[in-house]
C-alpha cells in the first residue's frame, strides 16, 4: 500500500510524529476494528476519532440502531479511505466495548467468546473506567468482577445526569479511540489496569488486579444524581478555534444542551483538518470553518443556536464579543491569541477555560480571573518565535484534542451550572503515550505583570501576531521541501 498524495494531506499531522510516520499510518489504514455500543449518541465520537485518524475498516453494533444511518453518511464524508458498516465485528483487529456497566454485563458472552485485543469502556455520570486487555484470561476475570460488583450494588440508577453522561462517555471515546490506535502500531505504554476518573472532582486513578474490585464499586455504586443539570439551556459558552480542540468542545456542549454557542475562527477547512477536526468534512472542505461546525453542531442539536465570528479575534474587537458569554474555552494553537484572551478576560472578570496538545500530550486549566493563577503567572510574555514547537511542526494525534477538548466543555459546564471542583488552581497534563493523567498544582505569581501585587499591564498589548505568522510561513516552505508535495497549513 502506498500513501497517494491527498492521504498525506489527510494525515500529515500524523505522519510528522516520528513513532507514526508514513508506515505507522500505512498500517492503521489497514486496521480494523469493531465497536460495540448501546447507542449510536454514546460511540458516535469514538467512531469519528477512529475514522478521522485513518483506521481502515470500523464495523460497529448497537443495541438501539437510531441514528445509525446518518452515522455511517456522516463517516463516508468525514474520510472516504474508511470502510464502515453494522456487523458482529468477527473478523476484526480489535474491539472496544463501551456503555454504561450494565450494558458491558449484557455483551458478556460476546465478550468473553472470543478474543482480540479488547477495550472495556464503562461510564456514568461524570465519571467512566477503562481497561485494555491483551488475553483472554484477564478479560474474563475482569467480567466475572463486574458481574460480582453489579449484584451487589445494583448498578442502575434512576435518573442520571444526561450532561454528566454525555462528557464520561465522548471522554472515554476519545480514549478508546487513541488506545486502538497504539495498539495497532504497538506504540507508548499499555497498561494492564483499570483506569478511573471522575470529571466532578478532577480525579484520575489507576488500580491493578488487587485493587480492581474496589475501583468498580466506586464506578458502580448508585448514587443520587448530584448534578444540577437544568440552567444550562439559558448559557452562552464562547468557543475560540473551530479546529482540533474547539470541534470536541463544541461537539460536548451541543450534545449536553448548552442554549448558544458563539464560535470564533478565521480559517477555511482543509483536509489536513480532517485527521483530528470531527466537525468538519470532506465535502466541506474550503468553506469557512466556523460555517462547516455550524452545519454539524445544529444536525446534532436542531435547537441550539449558533453565533458565527469568521474573523480573527485582535485588540479591537476582542471585548465586543468575549461580551456576551457566560465563559470564554480557548481552543487555540497559538500563544498571541492565548495572551490576548488572557488579558482581556481578566480586565473583565471572565473565566477561561484553556487547553493546549501536542504529539501524544495535552493540558488543560481554567483561568477564574483575580482569583487563580493566569497566563503570565507561569509566562510572563508570549515565548519568542521559535522557542516553543507548535502543533503544526511537530504533529498531535487525532484523538488527543478529542481527550483534552471534552475536558474543557466539562470544566465548561461545571462552572456555568456551579458544581464540582474546577482546574482553577491546578493544571492537568495527559501523557497519551502512557495513558497517565497528573495534575499540578498552580499558584498566583506575586510578581505577575498582569495580576501580582505591582502590575505593570493595565492594558491590552501588542501581542505579536505579525511575528508568528511569518515564523509559520517560513516553517511551511521548510516543511513542505522537507516532505516534497506535502502542504503544511497552520491551523
Ligand atoms: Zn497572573
Amino acid at each position: 500500500m502506498i500513501l497517494a498524495r491527498e492521504q498525506i494531506n489527510r494525515y500529515l499531522r500524523h505522519i510528522l510524529i516520528p513513532e507514526v510516520s508514513g508506515p505507522g499510518q500505512k498500517k492503521l489504514l489497514e486496521s480494523s476494528v469493531f465497536i460495540c455500543g448501546e447507542t449510536v449518541k454514546d460511540t458516535a465520537a469514538a467512531i469519528d476519532y477512529l475514522a478521522a485518524a485513518g483506521v481502515g475498516r470500523i464495523e460497529c453494533q448497537f443495541n438501539d440502531n437510531v441514528g445509525v444511518e446518518e452515522l455511517l453518511a456522516g463517516i463516508h464524508d468525514l474520510n472516504d479511505d474508511v470502510v464502515i458498516g453494522v456487523s458482529d465485528g468477527s473478523q476484526c483487529d480489535f474491539r472496544i466495548f463501551l456503555g454504561r456497566p450494565e450494558f458491558i454485563l449484557q455483551k458478556q458472552e460476546m465478550i468473553c467468546n472470543a478474543f482480540v485485543p479488547t477495550v472495556i469502556s464503562l461510564f456514568r455520570s461524570w465519571t467512566g473506567g477503562q481497561q485494555i486487555f491483551r488475553d483472554s484470561e484477564c478479560l474474563c476475570s475482569f467480567m466475572a468482577a463486574l458481574a460480582e460488583v453489579q449484584q451487589e450494588t445494583g448498578c442502575e440508577i434512576p435518573g442520571e445526569n444526561i450532561a454528566g453522561e454525555i462528557f464520561s462517555s465522548c471522554v472515554l471515546a476519545a480514549l478508546s479511540a487513541l488506545e486502538v490506535i497504539k495498539l495497532s502500531l504497538t506504540i507508548g505504554g499499555v497498561t494492564d489496569d483499570f483506569c478511573y476518573f471522575n470529571l466532578l472532582s478532577m480525579d484520575f486513578f489507576k488500580r491493578g488486579r488487587a485493587d480492581l474490585k474496589h475501583a468498580l464499586i466506586e464506578l458502580c455504586t448508585p448514587r443520587q444524581a448530584d448534578v444540577y443539570e437544568s440552567g444550562l439551556e439559558d448559557r452562552k459558552v464562547l468557543i475560540v478555534g473551530a479546529g482540533g480542540l474547539g470541534s470536541p468542545v463544541a461537539y460536548a456542549l451541543a450534545l449536553a444542551g448548552v442554549n448558544t454557542l458563539g464560535l470564533v475562527d478565521y480559517d477555511t477547512v482543509e483536509i489536513s483538518n480532517l485527521n483530528r477536526q470531527i466537525l468538519h468534512t470532506t465535502s466541506r472542505i474550503g468553506i469557512p470553518k466556523v460555517e462547516s461546525a455550524a452545519v454539524f453542531l445544529k444536525h446534532i442539536n436542531p435547537g441550539l443556536s449558533v453565533i458565527l465570528y469568521n474573523t480573527s479575534l485582535s485588540k479591537e474587537n476582542i471585548f465586543d464579543i468575549i461580551a456576551d458569554y457566560d465563559v470564554v474555552i480557548v481552543a487555540v494553537d497559538n500563544f498571541p491569541t492565548r495572551f490576548l484572551l488572557n488579558d482581556a478576560c481578566f480586565f473583565v472578570g471572565k473565566p477561561m477555560i484553556d487547553a493546549g496538545v501536542i504529539r501524544f500530550d495535552g493540558t488543560a486549566r481554567t483561568i477564574l480571573p483575580h482569583k487563580s493563577p493566569c497566563y503570565r503567572c507561569t509566562l510572563a510574555a508570549i515565548p519568542a518565535a521559535g522557542t516553543i514547537p507548535s502543533c503544526a511542526e511537530s504533529g498531535v494525534l487525532g484523538p488527543v484534542p478529542g481527550i483534552m477538548g471534552f475536558i474543557q466543555a466539562a470544566e465548561a459546564v461545571k462552572w456555568v451550572t456551579g458544581q464540582g471542583k474546577l482546574l482553577s488552581d491546578s493544571m492537568l497534563f495527559f501523557d497519551g503515550k502512557y495513558s497517565e493523567f497528573v495534575t499540578i498544582k498552580l499558584n498566583k505569581n506575586p510578581g505577575c505583570p498582569l495580576c501580582g501585587t505591582n502590575p505593570a499591564i493595565h492594558q491590552l498589548q501588542e501581542y505579536g501576531f505579525q511575528c508568528e505568522d511569518a515564523r509559520n510561513e517560513e516553517d511551511k516552505a521548510n516543511k513542505s521541501n522537507a516532505l516534497s508535495d506535502c502542504t503544511l497549513r497552520c491551523s
